[in-house]
């Protein structure tokens, strides 16, 4: 069917079901009821009844309809002395060809019986006769009231469709013949543009109309016999069903035909949808059903697509990879879970089954329970409705694994604008969140031992501070570093640094309460920090304790190693800042580590002093690099057997403007541990090496002097060390093997795999090296055996003892003993006097230089003691002194190498 409007569907519509009430009305009466009422009110009367006459030729009343008339008036009556244009009615009935007015009304008998009570008074009433070829059959008589608007043309028009129903009316009056024929269809059909179809009690197809054959495809002869079934393949299921329906709304006063719908099949197999009007009658042969079909298919179409999009939106919900779930937030069910997606159920790892109908808080982690709630409120808290928000929060899972999830709810709302329901889309960011938490970690920890980081100690320190002020107790902070650990990490690697550095922190742990807090400032430096201390006395004891721990044997990379560190303790007073505490530690450390390492110390206002002179110092250490206020001084070193001048030791001084010339101890200490003792060295080395030289050429007798440069562990460390030699000789043009360089045992200890060959490098260049300080240090003898020195200086702690601690005698005689084999020489130190001197020959100590031959000296003064030429130590100044140099070993094989 194609494309009507509304108003002409619902025309259509009403035709089809006034075609179908009529046919399938009980007899004539009640069939003419039905058009009646149709008439009637689509042409605005208010009442009618339908006159038909016997053989008396008596009218009787077949049927009433009325509108507003509560008692529709008498149903039989005698017409005959009514007149109507073509005469009096009586006489006119069988001749009456169009409607009527009815000219005299007088006798009959009123529709509505008393005006006074009904408040009705008939006006206008109009006759319409229902005649065929065989005359008037029936008479239809319409009543409007007297004030009432009424159509007059519509009526006739109506009127004009009524005849065309004559033969229906015709057949429903002669009963036997009506029950039997076909040819009520027939008429029918003939103005139904509906498929108009009708099946005996076998479901076989007995009458087919044009429609029929337009909306399904077949021709008349080809279905008439065939089961209604070809043409609705589901007829045989639904049909006992729909027919029942049917008798019961039938029933009613008003009929109205039972509208189903089917599928439909046309010749090709094209399937139809089809809406049909049906309605089932008993016949003297069985039941008898009449079909109404209209093709919907394009109706359906777009309702399939409707619904494929509703599948769709279905689909989205279900399988969308975001979980939703949609919460009713109605006054009865407020919370309820109304639907969740299948995503929604993985994260949470319920099923839908589980998740609906339960409250949405039951999914919340109690912590955001109240969060969850207020929010959810916002819907329905009256004033400021919010219809969509964002929230994150814990969801607890069926196994009670805790997910974080970010929540985006927006409200959907009636129509009268309040939220009814509220849509969450539901994602987990459970692993944003880890990230997160690691980042602030990260942020607030060293990675490698877990421990707080500086930032983080020091906020900790801040509130620890804060909560002591207020509840008493006083705080300590210990700054613990460890000694040596340079050592490992060279000689070792950075993993086994790593490792130690990591043991030591779960050691640190171990000691601590749950108050306390331990960090990590970066290399090997911790800080630890107690709460709710008593006195001194108690934060010595976790100094001690920690070092303990610390101190514990611990095999790292397979080697059993003993670490110990040095640490500062500082309790802290009112008003003391984190700041200033952790300072305060940090010098107490200094001075536990000066102090020999391997102890603790607690700070007190001295320490203070010295910290903060060693902070000044350091700044004006750079300054005098730059301002060239160092100064180098030369020891002579002598040939003891004759008393010759050999050689020289530079000895750095600085010349500070304020405090005068200052020795080593006092600036030292400092340049090592701020690394300005590398490029000091390095500016040592080059001054000694170019005044040397400048000797050697000025002096006659000096054309041999050796000179001996102290080297700092730090330089040793350096990887241009040997560039750093090889430029200081060749730029000064002294001979390599003139150039003595100094370095103490802890050097060679604490020496690299890449230390010691930087220092075989150096002895490539034909420089030679000495072991200083001889007998102090952690070396055993043996050390001498691997690394390729030419000479050992016997430290003064042991010359001094010569003569009068035959312990110190044994140990120098040993040594002497030992560098004469090893073809060392040997060169001792701080000879104050004559006896030491005598002593040291006499053991067969070669060289020796101290105070008893000369202090260190500036360069000019050395120049002139070098010009004068004298004997050293000696009471005959006027001897002359002998060409002379130092005996360095010829050429030494180092073992193993
Ligand atoms: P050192 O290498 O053992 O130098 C010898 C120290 O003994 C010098 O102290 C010297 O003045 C002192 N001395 C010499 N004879 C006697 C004596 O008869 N009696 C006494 N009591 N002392 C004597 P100084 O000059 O104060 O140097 C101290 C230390 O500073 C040196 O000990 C050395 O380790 C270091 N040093 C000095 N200059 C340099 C340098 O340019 N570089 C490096 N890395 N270290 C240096
Ligand atoms: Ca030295
Ligand atoms: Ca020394």
């Amino acid at each position: 069917m194609g494309i009507a409007s509304t108003e002409d569907e619902r025309a259509l519509d009403e035709r089809q079901h006034l075609l179908v009430a009529v046919a399938t009305s009980a007899g004539l009466p009640s069939g003419l009821t039905v058009l009646l009422e149709h008439v009637g009110l689509s042409a605005g009367f208010a009442a009618a009844r339908v006159w038909t006459m016997d053989e008396d030729g008596a009218l009787g009343c077949a049927g009433t309809w009325s509108r507003e008339i509560p008692d529709a008036g008498p149903t039989r009556g005698r017409l005959g002395r009514l007149r109507t244009a073509e005469g009096p009615l009586a006489t006119a009935w069988r001749s009456l060809t169009g409607i009527a007015a009815l000219e005299d009304r007088a006798g009959i008998p009123a529709l509505a019986p008393d005006p006074e009570t009904t408040g009705w008074t008939p006006g206008c009433t109009v006759l319409v006769p229902f005649a065929d070829g065989e005359g008037v059959l029936a008479l239809a008589e319409f009543v409007a009231a007297a004030d009432a608007p009424h159509n007059h043309a519509r009526l006739a028009e109506e009127a004009g469709d009524l005849e065309l129903l004559l033969p229906v009316l015709r057949q429903l009056a002669s009963t036997d013949a009506l029950r039997e024929s076909e040819t009520l269809f027939r008429t029918i059909t003939k103005f139904a543009p509906e498929a108009i179809i009708s099946c005996d009690g076998q479901s076989l197809i007995r009458f087919w109309n044009r429609g029929a054959e337009s909306v399904f495809g077949y021709s008349e002869a080809e279905v008439v016999g065939k089961p209604v079934s070809m043409l609705l393949p589901d007829w045989d299921n639904q049909a006992p069903y729909l027919l029942r329906a049917f008798a019961v709304t039938s029933n009613k006063r008003r009929l109205s035909a039972q509208t189903v719908e089917m599928e439909g099949l046309s010749p090709e197999g094209r399937t139809l949808a089809i809406e049909l009007s049906l309605a089932s009658w008993q016949t003297r042969d069985g039941s008898r059903t009449t079909l109404i079909a209209r093709d919907i298919s394009q109706r359906k179409a777009v309702e399939k697509q409707l619904r494929s999009s509703e599948i769709r939106f279905r689909g989205a919900f279900d399988h969308a990879p975001i979980g939703l779930m949609m919460v009713d937030l109605r006054e009865s069910h407020k919370g309820v879970l109304l639907k969740v997606n299948r995503a929604l159920c993985v994260m949470s790892g319920f099923s839908a089954e589980e998740l609906v109908g339960i409250e949405f808080q039951r999914l919340i982690h109690p912590d955001d329970f109240e969060t969850a709630t207020a929010a959810m409120a916002q819907f329905t808290g009256g004033v400021g409705v919010q219809h969509r928000f964002q929230l994150e929060l814990r969801l607890v899972r069926r196994d009670e694994g805790v997910r974080w999830a970010a929540l985006s709810v927006s409200g959907i709302t009636d129509d009268e604008g309040k939220p009814s329901y509220a849509l969450a889309h539901v994602q987990d960011i459970t692993e944003r969140k880890e990230t997160e938490a690691k980042l602030t970690q990260m942020a607030l920890h060293d990675p490698l031992t877990g421990l707080a980081n500086r930032a983080l100690l020091m906020e900790q320190l801040d509130q620890s501070l804060h909560r002591s002020a207020r509840q008493g107790g006083q705080v300590a902070v210990l700054f613990i570093d460890l000694d040596r650990f340079k050592v490992i990490n060279d000689s070792l690697g950075h993993d086994a640094g790593d490792e130690l550095l990591v043991t030591v922190a779960q050691r640190l742990g171990s000691c601590l309460r749950g108050s306390d807090t331990a960090a990590r400032l970066g290399g090997d430096e911790f800080v630890v920090v107690c709460e709710n201390v008593e006195n001194n006395e108690e934060a010595l004891a976790v100094a001690h304790r920690l070092e303990q721990a610390i101190g514990a044997p611990t095999a790292i990379k397979g080697v059993d190693t003993i670490v110990t560190a040095s640490i500062g303790v500082v309790m802290a007073g009112s008003g003391a800042s984190a700041d200033s505490l952790l300072r305060d530690a940090d010098a107490a450390m200094y001075k536990a580590k000066d102090g020999g390492r391997g102890r603790f110390e607690m700070f007190d206002a001295s320490i203070g002093s010295i910290a903060s002179k060693r902070l000044q110092t350091e700044s004006e250490l750079r300054r005098a690099l730059a301002q060239q206020e160092f100064r180098v001084h030369y020891q002579p070193i002598v040939d003891l057997s004759n008393s010759a001048l050999v050689g020289v030791e530079a000895l750095v001084r600085w010349e500070h403007p304020e405090r005068g010339l200052l020795a080593p101890i006092d600036f030292l200490p400092i340049a090592e541990e701020t690394g300005l003792i590398v490029p000091l060295g390095t500016w040592v080395l080059q001054e000694a090496c170019r005044q040397v030289a400048e000797w050697q050429r000025d002096v006659p007798t000096a054309r041999e002097l050796s000179v001996s440069v102290n080297l700092a562990a730090a330089q040793v460390s350096c990887h241009d060390l040997v560039d750093v030699v090889e430029d200081a000789v060749a730029s000064s043009g002294i001979a390599p093997s003139e150039l003595c360089l100094e370095i103490t045992e802890s050097v060679l200890l604490d020496a690299t795999n890449d230390a010691t060959s930087r220092l075989i490098g150096v002895k490539g260049l034909g420089v030679r090296l000495a072991l200083d300080d001889f007998g102090t240090g952690y070396s055993s003898l043996t050390y001498l055996r691997r690394f390729p020195v030419d000479a050992v200086k016997i430290d003064k702690t042991f010359v001094n003892g010569l003569g009068t601690d035959p312990a110190d005698e044994a140990i120098v005689d040993a040594v002497v003993g030992l560098a004469q084999s090893l073809g060392l020489a040997a060169i001792a130190e701080g000879v104050e006097t004559r006896e030491q001197a005598e002593a040291l020959q006499a053991m067969g100590c070669r060289f020796a230089q101290g105070y008893l031959y000369s202090k260190p000296l500036p360069a000019d003064q050395l120049l002139a003691l070098l010009r004068a030429g004298n004997r050293l130590g000696t009471r005959d100044a006027e001897r002359a002194v002998p060409r002379g140099r130092i005996a360095w070993p010829t050429s030494r094989r180092i073992p193993g190498r």
